[in-house]
C-alpha cells in the first residue's frame, strides 16, 4: 500500500462519513502555516513574498490546534515558512496527535537533522547504540554529537520531541537533484543537507515524504532520476505538483531577479507536457494521490478545481480561496465555506472563470477532485482504490548510480542574477543578497526589517523571537558544517 493501512482507512471514513451526510463541501486536508519565516529565500515561493509584512507573526499554539479542530481535515500538513523554526512545533505535531491526525511537516529539511538528534537526547537508552553508531559511521551524526546524546541531562529528557510514528511523515521540499535544487533554493549545499536528513529519519524509523514543484525549467529526465534516486533512499512517498505563477512571485522574479516570470512558470500546455510522463513514474515510484489527478495533469482529462477541500489557515486567518491566490481571510473555515463565491473560480471545460486560475492545475486544487469524484467517471473509483491499496512499488534498486551531486550552483544561476540585479538595481539597499553573498545572511531571518517583531499579535513573546532568530543562526552552522 502507498500509505499505511489505518492511515487510508482513516481517510477513506472522512470522505464516506461525508458522502453518506451529503456534506456539499469539506476538509481533506488542513494546510496549516503557523508562521511564514523561512531560512530559505527560494525562486518561486510566494509565501515569503504575499506575506513578507508578517514575516515575523505567529499563530499561537492554541488557535493551530482550534483550527485543525474546526475543518476536521484528517490530515494536516505543516507548513510555511520554515515549520520548523515555530517556537512550539513539537508541541503542535503533539497537539496534532492528540486530535488523531495525519500529520505532513513540510519542511525544507534544514533543520531535520537538528531536531531528530533531539529525539534521540531525549529518549537515548542503550538499545539506540547499533543506530547510534550507523548515524555516526554514515557521517549523519558527529562522535561529538553522538556523546551528547548519550549523556544527554534532564532538561535534554523532559523535552517534548518529534518521535517516529506511522502517523507522522517528513515532508521535505526537493525540486531537483543537487544544481537544480540548489538553485531554486537559492542556497548551496541544501541538496546535500536533505539527503543527509532523510538517510538519518530512515535510520531511525522515520516516514519521509517528498514535495517537489515543477517549472518551466524542470527537466522531465532529471524528474524521473531524482524519483530514482530518492527511492533508492527508501523514500515513503512523493508529491509533485506545478509551479503556480503567484503574483507576489512573479513581482519578486521581475525586481529581484530580474527575470521574465514566463520563463519561469509553466501554462497548462506546458504542465501537460511536463507531467506526460506521470502516470508511469505514478507506477514506478510511490508518488501520493490519485491516478484521476496523474490523468488531469497529463491532458487526458478535466477537473472542478475543488480548493475548498484544502484550506489554508495562517496569521491573517482562512485563506480563500485557495493555497496560491489570496481574495480575502475569513476567521473560521465555516465562514469562509459560506461566504466564498466558489463558482467564481476555477476551469470548467478548459474556460478559466477566473482569469488568475487559467494556468493553475496544482495539486491543491484538483488532487482532492480526483478523491472526491467531483467529475466522475465510470471506473474512477476502482482505479483510486487500486493504486492507493495495491502494494506500493518497491524501492528503485539501481537509483544509486544516479549522480545525484551534480554540482552546487553559486555563481551561475538565479542567486548570481539575483545579485547583479540587486547591485544594479537596489545599490545601498539593505538586502540579503547585497549584505555579502548569501541567500540567507546568518544574523536576521529573510523577512525584511519592517513589521514589528514576531510577537506582534500571537502573544508568542520576545523569548519565543529570539529562539527563532537563535534557530536560524545555528543553520548557518549546521549547513556549514
Ligand atoms: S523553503 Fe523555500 S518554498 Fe518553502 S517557505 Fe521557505 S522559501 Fe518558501
Ligand atoms: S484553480 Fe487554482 S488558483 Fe484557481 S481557485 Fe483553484 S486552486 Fe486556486
Amino acid at each position: 500500500m502507498r500509505f499505511p493501512l489505518a492511515l487510508s482507512l482513516k481517510i477513506t471514513r472522512h470522505i464516506v462519513k461525508h458522502k453518506l451526510r451529503r456534506t456539499p463541501k469539506f476538509a481533506m486536508v488542513l494546510q496549516l502555516e503557523p508562521l511564514h519565516t523561512c531560512n530559505l529565500t527560494c525562486t518561486g515561493c510566494g509565501r515569503i513574498r504575499e506575506y513578507s509584512t508578517s514575516l515575523k507573526d505567529m499563530v499561537p499554539l492554541e488557535q493551530c490546534l482550534a483550527a485543525a479542530a474546526e475543518c476536521d481535515a484528517p490530515m494536516v500538513s505543516v507548513c510555511g515558512g520554515e515549520p520548523l523554526i515555530y517556537p512550539k512545533i513539537e508541541e503542535l505535531v503533539a497537539g496534532l496527535r492528540a486530535q488523531g491526525r495525519i500529520i505532513y511537516i513540510c519542511t525544507n529539511g534544514v533543520f531535520m537533522r537538528k531536531k531528530m538528534r533531539e529525539y534521540l537526547a531525549a529518549h537515548y537508552q542503550p538499545s539506540f547504540e547499533p543506530q547510534l553508531q550507523r548515524l555516526v559511521s554514515e557521517e549523519l551524526v558527529t562522535e561529538k554529537e553522538a556523546a551528547q546524546i548519550r549523556a544527554s541531562d534532564a532538561a535534554a529528557r523532559s523535552k517534548i520531541t518529534i518521535a517516529p510514528s506511522k502517523w507522522m511523515y517528513w515532508n521535505v521540499h526537493v525540486d531537483g537533484l543537487e544544481y537544480t535544487h540548489d538553485l531554486i533554493v537559492e542556497r548551496e549545499g541544501v541538496f546535500k543537507e536533505c539527503v543527509a536528513a532523510i538517510r538519518m529519519a530512515k535510520i531511525l524509523g522515520y516516514q519521509v515524504a517528498t514535495n517537489t514543484t515543477v517549472y518551466k525549467e524542470s527537466d522531465v529526465q532529471e524528474l524521473e532520476d531524482m524519483f530514482k534516486f530518492l527511492s533508492w533512499l527508501e523514500v515513503d512517498g512523493h508529491t509533485i505538483s506545478p509551479g503556480y505563477d503567484y503574483d507576489a512571485a512573479k513581482k519578486d522574479m521581475v525586481k529581484r531577479l530580474g527575470k521574465d516570470p514566463t520563463e519561469f512558470f509553466l501554462t497548462r500546455d506546458l504542465t501537460r507536457q511536463k507531467f506526460k510522463d506521470i502516470q508511469r513514474w505514478g507506477e514506478m515510484f510511490t508518488i501520493f494521490g490519485t491516478p484521476v489527478y496523474q490523468e488531469f495533469l497529463a491532458g487526458k482529462r478535466e477537473l472542478t478545481c475543488t480548493a475548498w477541500a484544502i484550506p489554508t489557515y495562517n496569521v491573517k486567518g482562512w485563506k480563500a480561496p485557495c493555497y496560491l491566490m489570496t481574495d480575502g481571510h475569513y476567521p473560521s473555515y465555516a465562514e469562509m465555506l459560506g461566504q466564498v463565491a466558489w463558482e467564481k473560480y476555477g476551469v470548467v471545460n478548459g474556460v478559466a472563470r477566473d482569469p488568475r486560475c487559467e494556468n493553475c492545475m496544482v495539486h491543491c486544487g484538483y488532487d482532492p477532485s480526483g478523491a472526491l469524484g467531483t467529475n466522475y467517471q465510470a471506473g474512477d473509483n476502482w482505479k483510486n482504490f487500486k493504486y492507493n491499496f495495491w502494494p506500493k512499488p518497491a524501492p528503485f534498486a539501481r537509483g544509486g548510480e544516479v549522480i545525484a551531486f551534480n554540482g552546487v550552483s553559486v555563481g551561475k544561476g538565479h542567486l548570481a542574477e539575483a545579485k547583479a540585479a540587486v547591485n544594479r538595481e537596489l545599490a545601498g539597499a539593505k538586502s540579503a543578497f547585497a549584505r555579502g553573498g548569501n541567500a540567507l545572511d546568518s544574523s536576521s531571518p529573510t523577512a525584511p526589517s519592517s513589521g514589528g517583531g514576531c510577537a506582534s499579535g500571537t502573544g508568542s513573546g520576545t523569548s519565543a523571537r529570539d529562539e527563532l532568530l537563535a534557530k536560524i543562526r545555528s543553520d548557518d552552522k549546521t549547513i556549514s558544517s
